[in-house]
């Protein structure tokens, strides 16, 4: 079966060669990416390189980390604080908040 690559913007379809797993789908399943979309996504880097122009970046409260809120691919790259800002996964987990929020 032919498999295409989940990334909206990328869309390379092939039926061999390297897929990565993606981001957690509402499915259960791990979104397909191609090699190139995948090696970005492992490297936290898919919204930066792809999203770039998009809106809705915002940054860490805490590092400054630019943060696509509301994209699926940086879904579990942040967390919501109760305040109104956002905080990265990273500096989410070094303050405990982490544990908070995990629905
Ligand atoms: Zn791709
Ligand atoms: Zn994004
Ligand atoms: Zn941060």
């Amino acid at each position: 079966a032919i498999k295409v690559c989940m990334n909206a913007l990328c869309g390379a379809a092939s039926t061999s060669g390297e897929w990565k797993k993606g981001w957690p789908m509402r499915s259960g399943d791990l979104a397909s990416l191609c090699d190139k979309c995948g090696c970005a996504y492992e490297q936290s880097i898919f919204c930066e390189v792809f999203h770039a122009k998009e809106s809705g970046w915002r940054e860490c409260n805490s590092c400054d980390k630019r943060l696509h809120c509301g994209c699926i691919a940086s879904r579990f790259m942040m967390e919501l604080l109760e305040n109104g800002g956002v905080t990265c996964i990273s500096c989410a987990k070094k303050s405990g908040l982490i544990s908070m929020n995990v629905s």
